[in-house]
C-alpha cells in the first residue's frame, strides 16, 4: 500500500496577512516561510469564515461556518466531523499542540479525532484577558487614589493629568520582572514545537496529522529575546515592554494619543512573528530528519488577524470584520499542489480542510459545507472567490451564554468589492478594496449597483442557508454539553439561566 503523506496544519494566533513577507511585508518577520512560499501555493487574499478564535475555528476544523448552528453553539459540536477525526478514521495517528487558548479546549469539542490533544491549559490558569494595572494595597497613597478616583469625574481638563500620573505611578510600583519570559501568559512556540518533535520521533512510520496553534503574536505582546535581537531590536527591559503592553491596554485614552505607541508596540508584534518563523524551520528540519517532509502536506495560516489603530480599535474584538481582522496568510505545500501565487480574490478558510484531505485521497465528508479545491489552483485562469465572514458583535466573553446573544456581522467579499452588514443597528458599506485597501471610504449608495445587489443577494442566501441546513441534532448535543459543563460548576458559581433551558431555547434560535 502506498505510504500516505503526512499533514501538517500550522495556525498562528492573531497574525494579519500585511505582517509576513511573502505578501509583501518590508520587515524581515518571515524569512524562513518566504523562501518556502517559493516551493508552494500562496494564497493572496485567505479569509477567514469569523473572528475572533472562537468565530474562526468551526471553519477551520470541521469547514462549517461559525454560526451555523446557532448564535449560542460555539466551538465543534460533539461527533461533528473535523478534519482531525476524518483523518483518525482513515488510518492516521493525530496530534494537536495549542498554546494555552481557552476557546480551544475539549469544553468546545476541540479534541475531537486527536490522539493526543495538548492545551496546556491546566498549566496556564490566567484568563485570556489583557494586561490591567491592579493596585490593591490599603498603604497611604491608595487611599489618596482611592478618593482621588472618586473626584476625577469632576476634575475637567486636569483629569488627563491626574490619569497619566496614575498610569506612571501604577507602573512604577509593580513588583519588577525579571525576564520577558516570565511576562509571557502563554507557551511559546518553541515548547509547543518541542512536543511536536517528540511525538513525530515516537510514532515510526504511522500517517500523521499534526496541527500546532501558536499564541506568539497574541497580546500581551512578550515575544522571546532571542526573536527581538533577529529582529534587531534588541535591549528593551522587561519593564519597558510591561509599560507598552500597559500603555497599549488603556481604556482612557483616544486613538491620537495611543498612536504614540503604536509603533513600539508593533515591533514586540512582530518579533512574536519572528519567533513563530524560527520554530516552522525547526519542526521542517524536524520532518526532514524523519523523512516525511517530501511528500508532506503542510498548510500555514492564522485563524484572525490585529487591529494596530487601522478603525481606532486595537486587539481583535467581534465587532467590524475589517481586513486587519479577517484576511490572513495562507501557504500550502504539497507535491500534488502548483507552486504559485493565486490571483487576489478571496479564498474562504471553509474550503481549507476539505482540500487538504483531498490532497491526500481521503474524502471529505458530506457535512462539510467548504468545496474541494485542487485542480483549480493548477488552471492560469482569474480567480471567482466568494468569502463569507460572520460573528456575533461585542461577544467578546462567549464563556457567558448572554454574552453570545448579540446581533450578527456579516461580511461578504467577491473579487475587489467588499460588503459589511450590521444588524443591529443595520448599517450597510460596501468597500472597493483595490481603490481603498484600507475601508476608510464606504462607497455612495448610487456606487455598484449591480455588484452590490448581488453580493447582497449572497448574503441572504447564506442566511436562508444557515437555518435551512441546520442539523437539529447537532446543535441539541452542543447544547447539551454546555449545559453539562453549567452544572459541573463548583458551588458559587452561576448556573444556566431559565431561559437557558428552555426548550424554544435549545431546539431554536
Ligand atoms: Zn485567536
Amino acid at each position: 500500500m502506498k505510504k500516505q503523506p503526512t499533514i501538517v496544519l500550522i495556525t498562528v494566533d492573531c497574525l494579519r496577512a500585511d505582517h509576513v513577507g511573502f505578501l509583501g511585508y518590508e520587515r524581515p518577520t518571515t524569512p524562513f516561510l518566504d523562501a518556502l512560499s517559493g516551493e508552494s501555493l500562496v494564497v493572496p487574499q485567505a479569509i477567514v469564515a469569523g473572528a475572533p478564535t472562537y468565530y474562526s475555528f468551526p471553519a477551520i476544523m470541521a469547514s462549517r461556518y461559525p454560526l451555523a448552528l446557532g448564535r449560542d453553539v460555539l466551538g465543534i459540536a460533539p461527533d461533528e466531523p473535523t478534519l482531525a477525526s476524518v483523518l483518525k478514521q482513515a488510518g492516521y495517528v493525530t496530534a494537536a499542540f495549542t498554546a494555552a487558548n481557552p476557546y480551544l479546549a475539549s469544553r468546545f469539542g476541540y479534541e475531537e479525532g486527536f490522539d493526543v490533544f495538548r492545551d496546556f491549559l491546566k498549566e496556564e490558569t490566567e484568563p485570556l484577558s489583557e494586561e490591567r494595572v491592579n493596585v490593591g494595597s490599603d498603604g497611604w497613597a491608595s487611599r489618596l487614589n482611592r478618593k482621588l478616583q472618586e473626584v476625577r469625574p469632576y476634575m475637567g481638563p486636569m483629569g488627563k493629568i491626574y490619569d497619566q500620573l496614575y498610569f506612571e505611578y501604577c507602573q512604577r510600583i509593580m513588583p519588577a520582572a525579571k525576564s520577558l519570559d516570565a511576562l509571557r501568559r502563554f507557551p511559546a512556540a518553541d515548547v509547543l514545537v518541542d512536543e511536536a518533535c517528540a511525538w513525530l520521533a515516537s510514532i515510526g512510520d504511522s500517517p500523521a496529522f499534526l496541527w500546532l496553534h501558536m499564541m506568539d503574536p497574541h497580546s500581551p505582546y512578550y515575544p522571546k529575546e532571542e526573536a527581538l535581537v533577529l529582529m534587531g531590536h534588541d535591549g528593551l527591559t522587561p519593564f519597558q515592554a510591561r509599560y507598552l503592553n500597559s500603555y497599549w491596554n488603556r481604556s482612557d485614552l483616544g486613538p491620537g494619543e495611543m498612536k504614540r505607541r503604536r509603533h513600539d508596540v508593533i515591533e514586540l508584534y512582530d518579533a512574536g512573528i519572528r519567533w513563530v518563523d524560527v520554530q516552522v524551520e525547526r519542526l521542517v528540519r524536524k520532518l526532514q530528519e524523519v523523512n516525511r517532509w517530501d511528500d508532506c502536506v503542510f498548510a500555514f495560516t492564522a485563524d484572525h488577524g490585529e487591529e494596530f489603530l487601522d478603525h481606532g480599535g486595537r486587539y481583535h474584538p467581534p465587532s467590524r470584520l475589517m481586513e486587519e481582522l479577517i484576511h490572513v496568510p495562507l501557504l500550502l505545500r504539497s507535491p500534488g499542489i502548483p507552486k504559485r501565487e493565486l490571483p487576489k480574490s478571496p479564498f474562504s478558510l471553509l474550503h481549507l480542510a476539505p482540500t487538504l484531505l483531498n490532497a491526500v485521497d481521503v474524502a471529505a465528508p458530506s457535512e462539510f459545507e467548504g468545496r474541494i479545491h485542487g485542480q483549480e489552483f493548477g488552471e492560469n485562469r482569474e480567480w471567482d472567490g466568494i468569502a463569507i465572514s460572520e460573528c456575533v458583535a461585542g461577544c467578546t466573553n462567549p464563556f457567558r451564554p448572554e454574552s453570545r446573544m448579540g446581533p450578527r456581522v456579516l461580511s461578504v467579499g467577491q473579487s475587489r468589492l467588499k460588503l459589511v452588514l450590521s444588524f443591529d443597528p443595520p448599517v450597510e458599506h460596501l468597500y472597493d478594496l483595490e481603490a481603498d485597501p484600507g475601508e476608510q471610504f464606504p462607497l455612495k449608495a448610487t456606487a455598484f449597483i449591480v455588484e452590490r445587489r448581488h453580493l447582497l443577494e449572497i448574503a441572504r442566501e447564506h442566511l436562508r442557508q444557515s437555518y435551512r441546513q441546520r442539523s437539529s441534532e447537532r446543535r441539541l448535543q452542543a447544547r447539551l454539553r454546555d449545559l453539562r459543563l453549567e452544572w459541573q460548576k463548583p458551588e458559587g458559581k452561576t448556573l444556566p439561566a431559565v431561559q437557558e433551558l428552555s426548550p424554544g431555547v435549545l431546539l431554536g434560535e
